[in-house]
């Protein structure tokens, strides 16, 4: 039977199971890379590993999500990153040389081969035809140890994309439209594959805008095949021989096919607050925009910046509304001003940034309460912004432009008819500069360029904690949460917060505050418990302090009616017990009761037991079901995967 291209690039790099769906399997990673706010952990835990050296083809660290340095922390965890990365052989990419997703794509991501990291957009190069998947950063530790990366085989999902955009449709739309189809939780456990002529259209920006998104729809990854498109967007970037054939099989089979007719998009917004809450922009037209900002991992390219520069040539943005562009490379910022662009946009309204996240995760540029920003990112969750009634819009460059030009939400054909002479930017990638993207990569410091001596820890940055064993017995549901609890909400991104991501005592004061402020107090004084949560917990990013605070805090066991896909491999990776519930046990449990796991929990856990009986306050039971492999059963039993990994190396 012929095979997917997913299919043949785990078949190349696979190192224990089949390729069945559901069934674990072990993968070889070629390359790793890690961001700012989970590398300082993810350094931490390669060095309680005992380990010298990185043993993956490449291993990059990033400094993109909080580069602004308010005080020594963040300069403090930016100085460790670039000391371990030259200890340990990884690629260090200084402070405001953009976000990892569009630098790694400029400089590393290649096609056929596997990247892990510790970013739930990590996928994003799969539209150059890489294998990406996001992970927790001790998944990323382990790899980066030369340790295969395990994950249950998704199912292959064939999108096959027929036609072609029309006019002030973009990729963008493309995939906004399947998260309208599909919701959040449409790719848990899959990974899509675009094929067809509508997908050969696209550029290798729009087909990395569409694999960027697939981690909102739950995806495991996204890809697409390889061609010209893809030959010369890396010649562009002076790798042509990096170059590699991939094509899905005649013959190959997929789980599933989506349709999509190009011909029919429309430009579409993602409405708050969630990303799956699409509808077309003319639903909204006329709604009042305060702030419109284009950028980040998701639409910070070069050539998603271009349309909003050329809608603006000769135009201003309203005075009414702020516009802000944050290029996600210091290439793309590089390019737009040599060649005169970034010079316009100035003197049309447009205040830049530096090439960071910084807005997506509110620090900086966080909207003025009660009022709606437009934005080109990822993500609308409620307080992702900075400010908790927030009113966040997900949109394409262009009609986050023809916001910023008229002050409100405007469909951009009826502004292009409006005014008569605004065209549509179209895909046009020329360059006047020429054909190359960008000089040099004086932001990136080699392996071979180290210039640290060994560690270099400031005070702000403690220790990994450890446990040991499992020790599970249920205890007080301490909170009872909705749907839909993102990592956010766990443990929130904000720059007041994240300076302390390398200092897991202080940081796990900040545990589900969004939800209730007094839970990290509760939690230690109740010397333990557990959490009840509704469905698709922990979804968002890979953040994996939304798993090692809880444990530092005594967490024992989540209830929830399902778990996001690496949230859940983060809690066994630090010893918390995720047990499934159905609806109505979930409607009957109430904070504050007593849940009292009656099983022998270490005993089940190692034993391959599946259902646990919990009894709630004495008065009634239930039954809640450990979905684990066997692999996963040996991390719990050993509290965590940190204690697995080195007992594995002291076992020999
Ligand atoms: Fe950065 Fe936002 Fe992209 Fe995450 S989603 S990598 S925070 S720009």
């Amino acid at each position: 039977m012929g095979q997917t291209i997913t299919e043949k690039i785990l078949d190349e790099h696979l190192v224990e199971g089949e390729l069945t769906p559901g069934e674990e399997i072990g993968i070889e990673i070629d390359q790793v890379l890690t961001q700012d706010t989970t590398g300082t952990m993810v350094w931490l835990q390669f060095e309680a590993l005992d380990l010298d050296e990185v043993q993956t083809e490449l291993a990059a660290q990033y400094c993109d999500h909080q580069t602004y340095q308010f005080d020594f922390k963040n300069t403090d965890d930016h100085r460790f990153l670039r000391s371990a990365a030259g200890t340990y052989g990884a690629y260090f990419s200084r402070p405001g040389n953009g976000i990892c997703h569009q630098v790694h794509k400029e400089n590393f991501a290649a096609p056929g081969k596997t990247l892990l990291g510790s970013d739930s957009h990590t996928p994003t190069p799969g539209g150059l035809g890489q294998l990406a998947i996001g992970a927790g950063g001790l998944d990323i530790a382990v790899a980066m140890g030369g340790g295969p990366y395990y994950v249950e085989m998704p199912e292959v999902v064939n999108v096959h994309l027929e036609g072609e955009l029309p006019e002030w449709a973009t990729a963008k739309d493309i995939a906004l439209h399947l998260l309208g189809e599909l919701t959040v939780k449409g790719g848990v456990g899959k990974i899509f594959e675009y094929t067809g002529p509508g997908a050969e259209k696209l550029s290798i920006p729009e087909r990395t805008t569409i694999t960027n998104l697939g981690t909102e729809l739950g995806a495991t990854s996204s890809i697409f095949a390889t061609d010209e498109k893809t030959k010369d967007w890396l010649a562009r970037q002076d790798r042509e021989e990096e170059y590699v054939d991939l094509q899905p099989d005649d013959d190959a089979e997929y789980a599933e096919t989506v349709e999509v007719d190009l011909t029919e998009l429309e430009p579409l917004v993602a409405a708050p607050s969630m990303p799956d809450n699409v509808a077309p922009v003319s639903e909204y037209e006329g709604t009042d925009v305060e702030q419109v900002i284009v950028g980040s991992c998701t639409n910070g390219a070069y050539e998603d910046i271009l349309p909003s520069a050329k809608m603006l040539e000769d135009r201003e943005v309203a005075k009414q509304t702020e516009m802000i562009v944050a290029p996600g490379s210091k290439q793309a910022s590089e390019m737009l001003a040599r060649e005169g662009w970034t010079a316009e946009m100035m003197a049309a309204g447009v205040n830049f940034s530096e090439a960071t996240c910084g807005a997506c995760i509110g620090i900086g540029h966080v909207p003025a309460s009660d009022s709606v920003s437009l934005r080109t990112f990822n993500r609308n969750f409620e307080g992702r912004s900075g400010i908790e009634d927030d009113s966040v819009f997900l949109c394409s460059p262009e009609v986050a432009t023809a916001a910023a030009i008229t002050g409100e939400i405007v469909d951009p054909r009826d502004l292009a008819d409006e005014l008569g002479d605004l065209e549509a930017p179209g895909l046009e990638m020329g360059t006047k500069y020429g054909p190359g993207m960008g000089e040099d990569d004086s932001d990136i410091i080699s392996p071979d360029e180290a210039i640290d001596d060994g560690l270099v820890k400031g005070p702000n940055i403690g220790d990994v904690p450890l446990k040991d064993d499992i020790d599970v017995d249920g205890g007080e549901a301490l909170l009872k949460m909705e749907d839909n609890i993102t990592t956010d909400h766990i443990i929130p991104a904000t720059a007041d917060i994240l300076k302390f991501r390398s200092n897991i005592e202080k940081l796990s004061e900040f545990t589900l505050s969004r939800v209730d402020d007094t839970f990290a107090e509760r939690a230690l004084n109740a010397d333990g418990g557990v959490l009840v949560a509704g469905e698709n917990y922990g979804q968002g990013s890979s953040r994996e302090h939304a798993a090692l605070c809880p444990m530092y805090l005594g967490i024992e066991a989540v209830f929830a009616q399902s778990f996001a896909r690496i949230h859940k491999a983060n809690l066994f990776n630090f010893g918390i017990v995720p047990l499934a519930i159905d609806e109505e046990t979930y409607e009957r449990i109430d904070q504050g009761d007593d849940l009292a796991i009656v099983d022998d929990v270490p005993a089940g856990v190692r034993s391959g037991q599946e259902e646990f009986t919990v009894s709630v306050n004495g008065e009634w039971e239930f039954t809640a079901d450990l979905d684990a492999s066997e692999r996963e059963r040996d991390i719990l039993a050993a509290g965590g995967k940190l204690s697995w990994v080195k007992q594995q190396h002291a076992d020999g």
